[in-house]
């Protein structure tokens, strides 16, 4: 019996190809929640394990009877802000809806979303990915919807206990399009728009906090097919490293379900970090009746063209323009400048670092920050520079740029920093990585070393010109590659001339 899949014969040569839509949840940074004064995050310098249970609530949060939503202005402006950087179309009419589920986390019985008319739609992000970055590709966004989050059940053995801290946490929600074909275009996704929310000041960006999470939906076909296939929603995943795996998990239990002639249900999973799986954790009707429909408590929300238009005047500029701008401006390569500017916290310390040791060492900053420091940091999500600051950066770019420490040395040097911390001056001094570009060390050196071979001497003169090297590396080597390499090779053929 030949087995089929949208209505083509599959067997186990079949290419398939992967169909992704994201839903990523943005926390928005206000201080007090969307419908009520509370407090929406932690305390300054508190992190959100911090706080004292219940004690970000008011009577809105808890859902009292009686108790009125009141929009935050701020947060509107926050998601204006983001729809505004993603191209999107802002709505001057939205309204916002009540979804009703049961869940003790949301003691309303109903949370207050935005459903028929979100408040932006059809906008879209341009996404990088590959070794280089040289894939790229447009990605639609089919709307950004504001909404409350719920609460947090706590369990215990035998009874739970509720958190209501993070109920009414003002959250966006952005709505892909199912466009992406990919584990590695998704991760580009998120790391777009994570860059993107966190430029324009909208989301503090915590992931461990879980200020951007995000729900995965992946389905696969037969390449060359229209149609899509069944969904499989992956729920709340906060890091990007583990949507893609994820994904590409769930990519290929879908094949093997479909190769061995079972039937993909329509179900909502969960994913395991440790094992590296996804397993199921409710299967999802058709459609889930949350009857939706327009809170009576809140007057639809009207804005005005000026309201729009001065949030649109007040954008910084956005990740890609910087990474335009310093691909100009410092001669980066395009996908060392995407690195640098997709990422707040490196982004940052390059700019502090830049105005530190000026402009015109801009691109052995980048160097440094890219081809060492990231490594040595090497997080799966960029969010941690690790304790290194700009001051140690600029001046061992300055070290570079006036030949004490050569590039070889420098590395050395941030590894150190990475481990002990320290300053740039002292660490050279202490492990002895002045580069040496003082002729009258490293005479002595070459004199000694032409000395003993007699015999390259002789080649190099009678034109062989490849022994050249050889000296180079002897003399280095006799330096513990600490002398000024331009310097050296200079040296040594003027003393085989001579
Ligand atoms: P729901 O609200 O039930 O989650 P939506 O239709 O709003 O469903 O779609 C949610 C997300 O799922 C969107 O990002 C969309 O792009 C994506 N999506 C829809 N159909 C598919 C599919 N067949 N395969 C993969 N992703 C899909
Ligand atoms: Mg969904």
């Amino acid at each position: 019996m030949s087995l089929t899949c949208l209505g083509v014969s599959v067997d186990v040569n079949t290419e398939f190809e992967a169909v992704i839509g994201l839903e990523v949840h943005v926390q928005l940074a206000t201080d007090s929640k969307i419908f009520s004064s509370a407090r929406a995050r932690p305390e300054p310098g508190n992190s959100v394990a911090d706080e004292a249970v219940n004690k970000n609530t008011t009577p809105v949060c808890a859902g009292h009877p009686g108790t009125l939503p009141v929009l935050n202005q701020k947060a509107v402006n926050y998601a204006i802000r983001a729809g505004l950087a993603t191209s999107c179309k802002i709505n001057l009419k939205s309204i916002f809806a009540r979804k009703h589920y049961f869940y003790p986390d949301s003691p309303k019985g109903y949370q207050i979303s935005q459903y028929d008319l979100p408040l932006c739609e059809g906008g879209h992000l341009d996404i990088e990915w590959g070794e280089e970055g040289e894939m790229t590709k447009r990605i639609g966004i089919t709307r950004i919807h504001m909404e409350e989050d719920a609460g947090k059940s706590v369990h215990h053995h035998g009874y739970s206990l509720v958190n209501l801290n993070r109920a009414g946490v003002p959250l966006i929600e952005v709505v892909s399009e199912p466009e992406m074909r990919g584990p590695a275009e998704a991760g580009a996704y998120l790391r777009k728009l994570y860059a993107i929310v966190t430029a324009i000041g909208v989301c503090d960006g915590n992931l461990q906090e879980g200020n951007f999470r995000c729900d995965a939906n992946v389905s696969i076909r037969p390449k060359g097919v229209k149609e899509f296939g069944t969904r499989v929603e992956i729920k709340n995943v906060n890091s990007f490293r583990f949507v893609e795996k994820a994904i590409e998990y769930e990519v290929e239990r879908q094949r093997q379900v479909i190769l061995s002639g079972g039937k993909l249900v329509q179900e909502t999973r969960l994913y395991d970090s440790q094992k590296n799986r996804t397993f199921s954790m409710r299967t999802k009707e058709e459609a889930e009746d949350y009857r939706y429909f327009p809170d009576p408590d809140l007057p639809p929300l009207i804005l005005s063209e000026e309201q729009v238009e001065a949030i649109r005047a007040s954008l910084p500029e956005l990740p890609d323009q910087k990474r335009d701008r310093y691909i100009r401006e410092f001669g980066l390569k395009r996908y060392d400048s995407t690195l640098l500017t997709s990422d707040v916290l490196w982004g940052r310390l390059f700019q502090e670092s830049v105005a530190l040791c000026g402009r015109e060492n801009g691109k052995i900053l980048a160097n440094l920050m890219i081809g060492e420091g990231m490594r040595l940091v090497s997080s799966a999500d960029p969010d941690e520079t690790k304790g290194f600051t700009a001051k140690q950066f600029s001046d061992l770019a300055l070290a570079v740029a006036d030949q004490t420490v050569s590039m070889t040395a420098a590395k050395q040097i941030l590894a150190i920093l990475f481990e002990q911390g320290g300053e740039v001056g002292a660490v050279i001094d202490r492990e002895g990585l002045r580069q040496v570009s003082d002729l009258s060390a490293l005479e002595p050196v070459i004199d000694e070393i032409l000395a003993k071979n007699p015999k390259q001497v002789e080649e190099y003169r009678s034109g062989k010109e490849k022994v050249l090297g050889f000296f180079v590396g002897q003399a280095m080597k006799a330096t513990r590659g600490k002398a000024n390499p331009a310097l050296l090779q200079d040296l040594v053929i003027r003393k085989l001339k001579g």
